[in-house]
């Protein structure tokens, strides 16, 4: 400000000064002081103009709104608009954060797992995310600031909306949903700002799911052990309440002992899923030789048809194949009770006098297929997709005859998923089934300077 008024101060002394000296030689009709002053005058106007001049420059500048170049780098315009840049620099810089920040916000609320939806006072959309776009098949061109209620158009959606009150959650069909892959979704508008709304959308169909199977796991596990349970329930009655004979009592007491078993098994069975549920997944360095396991299995083959057939000769034609030296990589009591059941399957459901055939095949491609082919009675196809499901039987008396609980094939997927392998299932009804467990390449090795010794080592254990 001070050179402001130094600049005009000499612009004023200077013009003053060459008047006056103008004057002075020619003694002219004008007086020095006369001169003097007319000089100061015309001084004032010349600073004035330029000022003028450089204000309308600055003016200009400013109306531009081009600030990249420095304009007037001295004086009082020069600090204006120096001061008038480093404003705008810095309300840009701000603009430029403000906006980085709420790209940040909108990222968040795209890479949520959630659809989001932001609603304006008058229900119109402002902004969603792509899951939000799956849920209610919104489209980003088409439908933004369309009312929800033109797009959502499920009526329980329409009377939540109107209702106004968003306390708890609606549960409602997604857009993708159809009667072969339900998707069902839970749904809460949550108010915000001035009148906003934030509606949260959650795929829950896993969830219901899982819930549905619990509650049909436990309504299938009482059924299970009701039966049994109210088959030994009325003879223990009969027993107290009637003189039996000793041919009756230990009839009785034969069907009961029956039933218990029939629970033990149910439960040992439950017990057995439930560990492979909650287990680590089964080690990939504890080798175990397959012809001991064989020789395992063909043991329990050898009684588990003696029982099941103790009047019947011949019983089973029962064959056992494997190769020598071969190993499987995983957890043996879990590929016993795999295996286990599919060989006891075979010998249960095949009438007596059938064939029963066990074998272990090293592939091509490195890996070992465990397969077990019977010549019962076989399963329809429409059945095959369903087997390895809890508590699915394809004939429930036949299955329950023999001891069955229902759970052997889901516990046989189970053991093979924990070991990376595959189960197969072939059926010809009338013909008899193959029930194939292929093992994956890594799990399998296959030695023969390691097949002697190894089975030996095992033929002692
Ligand atoms: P279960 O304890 O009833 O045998 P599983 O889960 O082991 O239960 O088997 C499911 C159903 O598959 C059985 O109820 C039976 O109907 C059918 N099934 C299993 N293995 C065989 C087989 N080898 N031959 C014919 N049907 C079989």
């Amino acid at each position: 400000m001070w050179w402001r008024v130094l600049s005009f101060l000499c612009f004023e002394l200077v013009a003053g000064l060459l008047a006056w000296l103008a004057a002075a030689p020619t003694h002219a009709e004008v007086t020095e002081l006369e001169a003097l002053a007319l000089g100061v005058l015309l001084g004032g106007l010349l600073w004035f103009l330029i000022d003028l001049a450089r204000g309308a420059r600055v003016l200009r500048w400013l109306r531009a709104g081009d600030f990249s170049d420095v304009l007037i780098s001295t004086g009082l315009w020069g600090e204006v608009s120096d001061r008038v840049r480093r404003l705008i620099r810095k309300g840009e810089q701000a603009t430029r954060d403000i906006q980085n920040r709420m790209q940040d916000f909108l990222s968040a609320f795209q890479a949520s797992p959630n659809g989001v939806v932001l609603l304006d006072a008058q229900g119109s959309i402002e902004w969603f995310n792509q899951m939000a776009a799956t849920h209610f098949g919104l489209d980003a061109e088409r439908d933004m600031l369309q009312h929800i209620g033109n797009l959502v158009r499920d009526p329980g959606f329409v009377n939540y909306f109107a209702a106004r009150d968003y306390q708890s959650e609606l549960m409602m069909a997604g857009r993708e949903n159809t009667a072969l892959r339900p998707v069902r979704l839970s749904v809460q508008l949550h108010p915000y700002g001035v009148g906003r709304l934030l509606l949260l959308s959650r795929d829950v169909t896993a969830l219901e799911q899982a819930d549905a199977m619990r509650r049909d796991f436990i309504a299938n596990v009482s059924h299970e052990i009701r039966t049994p349970l109210t088959v030994l329930a009325g003879f223990v009655e009969t027993m107290q309440t009637c003189a039996l004979d000793e041919t009756e009592r230990e009839r009785y007491l034969d069907l009961m002992a029956r039933q218990a078993n029939r629970m033990q098994t149910l439960v040992s069975d439950l017990l057995t899923l439930s560990r492979l549920e909650g287990s680590p997944p089964p080690s990939s360095s504890d080798w175990l030789v397959v012809s001991a396991l064989m020789r395992q299995l063909e043991q329990d083959a050898q009684s588990l048809s003696q029982v099941i057939n103790p009047a019947s000769e011949p019983r089973h034609r029962l064959q056992f194949d494997c190769p020598l030296g071969l190993e499987v990589a995983g957890a043996a009591s879990e590929l016993l009770s795999a295996m286990g059941n599919l060989v006891g399957n075979a010998i249960r459901y095949t009438p007596a006098g059938g064939e029963v055939r066990v074998k272990v095949l090293l592939l091509a491609d490195g890996r070992a297929e465990f397969s077990v082919s019977d010549s019962g009675p076989g399963i329809a196809p429409e059945h095959l997709p369903r087997l390895t499901e809890r508590f699915y039987r394809v004939d429930n008396s036949r299955s329950r005859d023999t001891g069955g609980t229902g759970l052997g094939l889901a516990i046989v997927k189970h053991v093979a998923q924990r070991h990376g392998a595959s189960l197969k299932i072939d059926s010809t009804p009338g013909k008899g089934s193959v029930f194939a467990i292929a093992f994956p390449a890594q799990r399998v090795r296959s030695s023969a300077a390691q097949a002697n010794s190894a089975d030996q080592l095992a033929m002692r254990l």
